[in-house]
């Protein structure tokens, strides 16, 4: 029984979609372009969603600078991967890449251009031609505000289409039937207080990543794994939770992001000596080597002892040598960060920089169409009805244990662009909603109102600081086994204190205590099972660096970790298979070899 009485407001659409990031949007306005009732709920403004922080720009092998294929591109996200990713949705990635900018830019993506009027691309991290022989330029770019550029247009897109918004409207949790599908999804309107039942045939999550478990993080605040946080508790099992992404560029002190496109566009990191160390780390790609790569040698030089600064803490980005006017075109945004959060100016000082988290490899894992695939009875692609998942809300996996440097926009747009395209040949219009039983809300109201009502001694922002103390200092840029065992422990019991959580404000209208609590209960559930993941994984992988276990270990370890977790906090972990296979015959499948750049 409830406190209160919920008195719920019913919607009935074809499709709802959960979060207006580039994800969300694309699919939103694709759905709706189709023909299917769609419904967008978000609990922020749309263009407010963290991907208008974006700055870098989104991958496609176009070629409009130099040589490129999107075969290259394939063999470079696999290799970024470490292996990991799914090569069957790399190959649908890398491929429907070039129609899909295309398509941006037709539907409006003010892109940089080039002196003959085409797109501009700049080099990224890991992007080669030739099978890594060549630098491609790979990365499209509008300045170094591509985010921006492309939520915009995406809004546009979907308002020009029949879709149906709902802002500032928390997604509580997802309604799942006694067959394990998704029948939709309650939400609380925070501007009224009022409750929404969204009934649909088909969910997409699309609530962006968990960067907020971490203490520093390049992303927003908002970034509190909902959709993750509701998917486990209905349940289901997260992929590859162990693979964080730290970014080795965000500004020291603000974690304020400073984008790869400065290296790509020639800026250098540099020690305490002024050395270029990358050119010792990753002798052919230097800078430009993968985040991974560049942050564990950042982190190398800073132990021992040539950081920079006061305490030595950290590393200079320089930019110092590049002309003026490239930097006013290419990096006006970078020039502005720089002089507000670091109080330097670019073209007179270096920028101090220390690797900082900034994107989750792992999440609700899918196959290529966007669907939420489970291990079950022996099947480890058994699709969950009715629930989809896109963006970095997502596993697909195209990312594997290390994300690429500007393939995440694209990610978005392209997995986006699928879940309308299945929906379409799946869900017909108008179709009758089966009947839901009378008590389906239940269990989403019960810990609604317990948290609204929660009189423990621990205010939220306490058991906050807490959890991302523990993740940054023990899932870290190196992990150990004895860090990462203290880290469960530690994790585990943040997560226990949750239980003596304290709200102190009790009505539902703006209640910003509530809301902030319900988003630590997601990003509490999703750090034990990113912690657990990681001590179990005995190899180094990716993103996955373990000094105790130095080398990947293909023999036992190529395969998605997967890993639910119950109310109590209980985990438990399975296993997938890594697709090895290609969807058409254009390009075979690439085995596991040494990764080096
Ligand atoms: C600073 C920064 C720079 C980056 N630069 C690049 C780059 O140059 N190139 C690149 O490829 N990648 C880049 N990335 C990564 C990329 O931008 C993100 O991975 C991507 O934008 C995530 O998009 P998304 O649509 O999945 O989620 P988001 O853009 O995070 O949107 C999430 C949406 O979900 C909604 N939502 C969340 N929870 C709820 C809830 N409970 N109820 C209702 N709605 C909810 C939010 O309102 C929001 O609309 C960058 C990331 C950062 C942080």
């Amino acid at each position: 029984m409830t406190k209160t009485a919920y008195p719920i407001t019913e919607h009935k659409y074809d499709m709802l979609v959960v979060g207006a990031g580039g994800a969300g949007l694309r699919a939103t306005f694709g759905l709706a372009q189709k023909g299917l009732k769609t419904a967008c709920i978000t609990k922020v403004f749309p263009t407010r969603s963290h991907t208008v922080a974006a700055q870098g720009g989104i991958s496609a092998a176009l070629g409009n600078m130099g040589e490129d294929d999107w075969r290259f591109h394939f063999y470079d996200t696999i290799k970024g991967s470490d292996w990991l990713g799914d090569q069957d949705a790399i190959e649908y990635m890398c491929r429907e890449a070039i129609p899909a900018i295309i398509e941006l830019e037709h539907q409006g993506v003010p892109f940089s251009r080039t002196e003959d009027g085409k797109i501009y691309q700049r080099p990224f991290g890991g992007m080669t031609t030739h099978y890594g022989k060549g630098t491609a330029q790979r990365t499209c770019a509008a300045a170094d505000r591509t985010g921006h550029a492309i939520l915009h247009t995406l809004y546009q897109q979907s308002l020009a289409h029949d879709a149906k918004f709902f802002v500032e409207y928390f997604a509580l949790d997802l309604i799942m039937d006694d067959e394990g599908a998704c029948r939709g999804v309650l939400a609380l309107d925070m501007t009224q207080g009022t409750l929404h039942l969204f009934r649909a045939h088909g969910t997409v999550l699309a609530t962006g990543g968990y960067g907020r478990a971490y203490f520093s993080a390049t992303s927003a605040h908002t970034c509190t794994g909902d959709g993750g946080g509701m998917a486990l508790r209905a349940g289901l099992a997260m992929q590859d939770m162990e693979f964080v992404q730290f970014h080795p560029t965000g500004i020291y002190g603000a974690g304020c992001l400073i984008t790869e496109g400065v290296r790509g566009e020639g800026g250098i990191l540099r020690n305490s000596k002024g050395e270029r160390f990358m050119e010792r780390y990753a002798p052919n790609a230097k800078d430009l080597a993968s985040r991974d790569v560049v942050s564990r040698s950042m982190t190398i030089e800073i132990r021992e002892g040539r950081g920079v600064g006061e305490h030595g803490d950290h590393i200079h980005l320089d930019l110092t040598h590049l002309d003026p006017k490239d930097i006013h075109e290419k990096l006006p945004g970078i020039a502005e960060s720089a002089r507000i959060f670091a109080g330097v100016d670019v073209e007179k000082e270096p920028i101090p920089v220390i690797p900082t988290v900034h994107y989750n490899m792992g999440g609700i894992p899918t196959n290529y169409h966007g669907e939420v695939v489970q291990l079950r009875n022996g099947d480890p692609d058994a699709v969950v009805p009715g629930l989809y998942a896109i963006g970095e809300a997502a596993c697909v996996s195209v990312h594997g244990a290390n994300r690429l440097g500007s393939n995440s926009l694209l990610d978005l747009v392209v997995f986006g662009r699928a879940v309308a395209n299945r929906c379409a040949e799946t869900i017909k219009s108008g179709q009758p909603h089966r009947s839901l039983p009378a008590d389906a809300c239940d269990a989403a109201l019960a810990n609604l109102d317990r948290l609204r009502y929660a009189k423990g001694s621990l205010p939220t922002a306490q058991i906050r600081a807490n959890m991302q103390k523990i993740m940054q200092e023990d899932a870290a840029v190196f992990r150990t086994q004895e860090t990462l065992e203290q880290g469960v422990k530690r994790i585990r019991e943040a997560h226990a204190s949750f239980e003596d959580v304290g709200v102190t404000d009790r009505s539902l209208v703006f209640n910003t205590d509530l809301i902030e609590t319900l988003e630590l209960q997601n990003l509490l559930s999703q750090a034990v099972v990113t912690m657990v993941s990681a001590e179990n994984r005995k190899e180094s992988r990716g993103a996955h660096a373990r000094e105790d276990f130095k080398d990947r270990d293909d023999v036992n370890w190529h395969k998605h970790t997967i890993c639910a977790i119950d109310a109590k906090g209980n985990t438990r972990i399975d296993y997938r298979p890594v697709h090895m296979t290609t969807l058409t015959g254009e390009v075979d499948p690439v085995p596991p070899k040494a990764r080096v750049y």
